[in-house]
Formats: C-alpha cells, structure tokens, sequence
C-alpha cells in the first residue's frame, strides 16, 4: 500500500441545501429527460471509469489492501460492463407501453408511460464502493432522473476520487456527490426525494427506513444478514470448497452476500474441513500471512469486533487464526464444531472467517435457516435436484444459488435484492432502471365512448342499470 487514506472534508449543511435545490431545479427544467441527454451521461461515466482505473485501483488498495486483480473482476468491469448495458438497452427501457390488450378497454388506449421519479438519493457502504456508488448512478441516470450520491466515509480514498471526478466527467447540475457521516446522511434524509436507495447494514438501514416514512420517500433497502451454505453430503466436496473459501476470502469476507456459515452434516464435517484446508494450501502456497492476495479489513473497530468473535467462539479453529492488527489483517479461518448460540453465529460476520455447524441432516438444516432472519442469498451445494428443491422450497431468502457462491449478483438479467430483514426492492442493470422510474398509467379518452359508456354519468334512471 502506497499511500494514506485521505482526510475527506465533508460537505456543509449549506452546500447540501444547494445541491437540493439546484438538482430540483434541473429536473424541473426537463433536462434529463431526453434519452440521448442520460446516454451521454452514461457514457461518460463509463470514460470517467476507464480513463482512471488504475487510480481506483489504487484508491481500492488505500481503503481496503485490496489485489489489483480482484479490484477489476469484483467490480471495475462490473460497473463498466452496468454503464455498457444500459447505453445499449436504455432506448428499450424507456418506451411507453401499451397495456396488454383487451376489448372492454382497448378504446382508452391504455399504455404505460416510464417516467423519472425526480431526484433520488443512494446511500452506498464502504465494501463494493465503486460498484455499489456508480452502479445504481447509472440507473438513476438511465431513468431520467437526477441524482445524489453519498458514499461511505469509512472508503475515503474511493470516495474522494469519485467526489473529484464526477464533476469533471458528468453534469454537475444533474448529479452531486455528498461527503460525510451520520451527520450529513441524517441532514440528507430530512427532504423529500423521488427515490431513496439504502445499501448497508440493518442496523442503519432501520433509522432510513423511519426518515424516510417522515417524507413519504419510497425507499429500496438492500441490506445484509448471514448467508448460509448448505452442503449435500454427495457433492463434490473439493468444487464445493474452493467456491465457499472463495467466497470468504474474496474482499476479506467483507461482501454482502459472502457464505457466511456452513451447515454441514456431522459424519461428513472433518472431511469437508479438510477440503477447505487443501483449497486454503493451494489458494495461498506460502502462507495467507505474507500472501497479497488477500484485502484487509476496512478499520480497526471492524478488526477488534471479528478479533472478539474468534476469541468468544466455544468451536475449534481447524486452520487460519492469525491476526495482525498493524496490517488490520486477519487470516482466511475455518472454525469447527460451531453450535447454536455460539459467538460467530449471533450476527453477519463481514470477515474471513467460516464457522461450520454440523447439523444431523438437510431438515435441521432447514430447521435452522427457517428459525433465523431470512438471508439475502442462500447457497446449496448439491448434485441431487430433489436436495436443491427440498432446501430451497422449503425457505425463503434473497436469492438461491446452487453449486456456486456469489456470482448471481454479477449475472445479466437476475434481480439483486434480500426479502424482509435482508432488504427490500431490487437492483443492477434493468433493475436499476426500473427501481428509479415510476409507472406512470395513462389513458387518453376518445369522445365517442360515451355513446357505449354513457350510463356512468346521473341521472341513475333505472334503464341505465349495469348488466
Ligand atoms: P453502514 O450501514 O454502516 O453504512 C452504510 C451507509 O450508511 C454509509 O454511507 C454511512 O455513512 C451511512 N450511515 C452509517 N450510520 C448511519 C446513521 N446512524 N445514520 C445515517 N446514515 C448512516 O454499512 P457498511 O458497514 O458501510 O456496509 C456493510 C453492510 O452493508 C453489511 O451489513 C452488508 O451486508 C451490507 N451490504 C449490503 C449490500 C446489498 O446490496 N444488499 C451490499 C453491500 C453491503
């Protein structure tokens, strides 16, 4: 890591009434509104990504020690490949539609009209912070809207280039970055947006939720929880293993959709640890210690609280274990033997650390995922259609992956979201989009009607009754 995280100053309360009024103004004046203005806006945010991506890279490093590779495929080429696909779709998106025809109705001609919602806000966390800040920008965009983004303080070095560079790239009157905290996101959520997107923790997004209702903003929450892996004795445990320990370790287990806990039966537990542990050996060779392919964690009060976790767990650590609280780094580590109640399973742990729960077979299992807030992903590893079925009919979660972790989310045309504690609304790409624009009905009337409906207008005489 090259460089310090930069001291970011946040924007004033004066500043952020600007930017209200100036983005209502601009969305009034219908600037947005042409589809050929948001495409060139796309565009260029596409050129804002490509033209500095080895600064994100950089700034990723800074804020996370995060592998120039892993920056690239986690989410550099996702936020380009989001910028691409709604340049190329967005004139689709856009169109009024017909209402699906019918012949009591057809003469309103009833259509569809896809209308921006006005000026949204999104609220983005320090994890993903250039995917989840842009990516939902470009949808906002995409939907003619004009859009406010207040990224994480606890990413300063990522937040800080996007503050620089948005303005360089796009129109400064159409979308405006807010640097800050609690102070400034608690100021924000005191006016009336069209659209408010909340990524992050429940915790938070629980105190959104109830600003929110205070104007009568819709919201999107997506949020996070523990995401469980459930393991089919018959599947193939070394395939299974790479992708779960993938998974973790991937942004140092700070991903929303990260497996966070295995469930596993008991006769097969010591042989799946065993795959975890040759996976781990072929993943890091010289050590996960020394190895720089592995990201940090984002601050020390995250370090301390996963730190804590490890130390309470009543389970026994099968590898892994070592922290270093100067690099802010803790080593991919499989915990065994976790029971119920345990210290690792009272929260989502953001971290490289899996705990696995033997349980006696698929239906405690279930018993287990059902008995606990839903997840926003459920993972399945299992050959046996029957056993993916039996697992996922028999829950509910955000999403269901079989026989793989993590890349649904990645994956063109799928909705992106939790259900109940784990969020609500959905996003990515058309998502996005539709996210961020209201279906606005419409009818347009013809006068001749009257002559077929004319037994709505009184007087109500008794040969005008409805068959
Ligand atoms: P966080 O909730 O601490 O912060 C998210 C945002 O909320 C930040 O911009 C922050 O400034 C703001 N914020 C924090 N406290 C606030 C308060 N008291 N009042 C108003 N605003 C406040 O989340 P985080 O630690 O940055 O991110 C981790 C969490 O986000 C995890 O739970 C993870 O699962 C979740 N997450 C969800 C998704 C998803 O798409 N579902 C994606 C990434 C992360």
């Amino acid at each position: 890591m090259s460089s310090m995280a930069p001291e970011l100053k946040p924007t004033t309360f004066e500043e952020i009434d600007e930017i209200y009024s100036t983005l209502n103004k601009t969305f009034r004046s219908g600037k947005t509104k042409p589809v050929a203005f948001r495409k060139v806006q796309i565009l260029q945010l596409a050129y804002l990504l490509q033209d500095n991506l080895e600064r994100f890279k950089e700034a990723l490093a800074i804020d996370l020690g995060r592998p120039p590779l892993e920056a690239s495929f986690l989410e550099l080429d996702s936020t380009i490949s989001d910028c691409k696909i709604a340049y190329d779709r967005v004139d689709k998106w856009a169109r009024t539609e017909k209402a699906p025809f019918n012949i009591k109705f057809a003469a309103f001609r009833p259509a569809i009209r896809k209308e921006p919602k006005g000026v949204v806000l999104s609220i983005s966390p320090f994890n993903y912070p250039v995917w989840l800040s842009l990516g939902p920008v470009v949808g906002a965009i995409a939907a003619g809207n004009c859009v406010v983004l207040k990224p994480s303080e606890l990413s300063p070095a990522i937040s800080g280039l996007i503050a620089e560079l948005i303005p360089k790239y796009m129109d400064n009157d159409v979308i405006r970055i807010v640097l800050g905290g609690v102070p400034e996101t608690t100021k924000l959520m005191e006016y009336q947006w069209g659209h408010v997107l909340y990524t992050g923790s429940g915790r938070v997004g629980k105190l959104i939720g109830v600003a929110a209702a205070k104007t009568l903003s819709p919201i999107s929450l997506e949020l996070g929880g523990k995401s469980p892996v459930v393991i089919d004795p018959k599947c193939d445990f070394k395939i299974a293993a790479r992708r779960i320990l993938w998974g973790k370790c991937a942004n140092a287990g700070q991903t929303c959709v990260a497996p966070d806990y295995v469930l596993v039966p008991r006769s097969s537990e010591d042989a799946f640890v065993r795959a975890l542990k040759d996976v781990h050996d072929e993943f890091y060779p010289s050590g996960a210690t020394t190895t720089p392919d592995l990201s940090r964690i984002i601050n020390l009060a995250h370090f301390h609280r996963l730190k804590n976790l490890l130390d309470s767990t009543s389970g026994t650590i099968a590898f892994g274990g070592q922290t270093d609280e100067s690099r802010k780094f803790i080593a991919p580590t499989v915990v065994k033997g976790v029971k119920d109640g345990d210290s690792l399973m009272s929260d989502e742990l953001f971290g490289p650390i899996l705990p696995i729960m033997p349980v006696d077979d698929v239906d405690e299992a279930i018993a287990y995922i059902n008995a606990h807030d839903h997840p926003l992903a459920l993972y399945c590893f299992s050959p046996d259609a029957a056993f993916k079925n039996k697992v996922f009919d028999n829950t509910q979660s955000g999403s269901a992956v079989a026989n793989d972790v993590m890349v649904h989310c990645a994956t063109d045309g799928l909705p992106f979201g939790g259900i109940g504690p784990s969020g609500s609304g959905y996003h990515t790409r058309g998502f996005s989009f539709d996210m961020f624009t209201h279906l606005r009905a419409s009818i347009d009337s013809p006068g001749w009607i009257d002559n077929v409906l004319g037994a709505r207008f009184p007087p109500y005489t008794s040969g005008k009754v409805a068959s």
